[in-house]
């Protein structure tokens, strides 16, 4: 049982994680670069404080939720970091990094902080611990409290960690070993990036060929092509309206979906291209026959390049494939 629990990265996601740790009754103490969002924390009567070591010195626990491995190196490593700022003396028995980065720095650190000496044995804890905890489920899950955990790293620590966890998800997964949290992010990413391609692709394909991107769709909502991207992916979606016995399908209505609005507020392409990034060089080190992921992987530079950075990942549909599907 955790009382004190330290947050690192209040952003996006890490501000609507925290908010549901105070709702849950735990005592927070944050820290952020970013001197507004520490100003929002102070006026809600959160502690702050100026440095990750501040941080640590105040907590139990401490989940970072920061935007990649360099980050997360810095706030671990840096100068005031939680490695570096106590001598390798830390208080927290348990460090969480639920930041989606490679599972080479993941294993990296993990081994980092087994190393250092815990400020006061507690609750049979011999050594502090790391867990690589990325979410799924974006910045919707994350205000709902309903993100799913992959966890990497020690059972134990897994098992101590669950219900800090569930305060601010519904679904936690142990993944095995330290970076396999990590691992499991970026091969989910990986395969929903591709199959967005492919979904996209056969759509695109379909238009040219002569039949409508709605009959296609209907078809694969039935059919073996039915995935998670069958419908984000088009910009077309449809919502099922009963009139006589017979199902009527309009085009763009579907609420809540980012082809509805724009590709507004999903998952923005930067952080697909990000995460492919990820993949792509962890299949060079392990030296893994990838070809998709080098092309999907270009694919998505390529839209940020072209300005749709901040689009959900599905508009590849609209600006790579498409030109005539509107
Ligand atoms: P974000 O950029 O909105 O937030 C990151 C926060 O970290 C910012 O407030 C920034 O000021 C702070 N920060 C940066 N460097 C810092 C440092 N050295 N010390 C302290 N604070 C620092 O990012 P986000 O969207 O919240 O994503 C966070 C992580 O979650 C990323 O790894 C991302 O890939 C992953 N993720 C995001 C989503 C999503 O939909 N946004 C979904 C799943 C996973």
């Amino acid at each position: 049982s955790f009382e004190n629990v330290g947050f690192i990265g209040l952003g996006n996601m890490g501000s609507r994680m925290a908010n549901n740790l105070l709702k849950a009754g735990y005592k927070l103490t944050v820290h952020d670069v970013n001197c507004n969002v520490m100003k929002k924390y102070s006026d809600m009567g959160v502690s702050t404080k100026q440095t990750p070591f501040g941080v640590a010195e105040a907590s139990d626990v401490l989940i970072t939720m920061l935007p990649s491995s360099s980050h997360v190196l810095n706030v671990y490593n840096g100068p005031d970091g939680l490695l570096q700022g106590g001598g390798h003396i830390l208080r927290p028995r348990l460090l969480i990094d639920s930041s989606t980065i490679d599972p080479q720095t993941s294993r990296k650190l993990s081994a980092s902080v087994s190393k250092c000496t815990l400020k006061e044995k507690k609750d049979n804890w011999e050594s502090p611990v790391m867990l690589d905890a990325p979410v799924s489920g974006g910045v919707v899950a994350a205000e709902a409290g309903s993100l799913t955990f992959m966890v990497g790293g020690s059972e134990d620590a897994y098992l101590a960690a669950k219900s800090l966890l569930l305060s601010m998800g519904k679904n936690t997964i142990f993944c095995g070993g330290p970076g396999n949290g990590s691992v499991a992010k970026i091969c989910n990413n990986l395969a929903m990036a591709v199959s967005m391609l492919g979904v996209s692709e056969a759509l695109a394909l379909g238009q040219s060929l002569g039949i409508t991107a709605s009959t296609l769709t209907n078809i694969f909502n039935s059919s073996s092509a039915r995935c998670w991207s069958r419908a984000f992916g088009a910009g077309l979606v449809f919502s099922r309206v009963s009139y006589s016995q017979e199902l009527v399908y309009f085009p763009g209505v579907m609420q809540g979906v980012p082809s509805s609005r724009n590709y507004s507020g999903g998952f923005a392409s930067k952080l697909m291209a990000k995460d492919l990034n990820l993949a792509a060089s962890s299949a060079e080190e392990v030296d893994q026959r990838c070809p998709l992921t080098f092309l999907a992987k270009h694919i998505f530079t390529e839209i940020c390049k072209d300005g749709h950075e901040t689009e959900d990942f599905s508009c590849v549909f609209r600006h790579y494939y498409s030109g005539k599907s509107e």
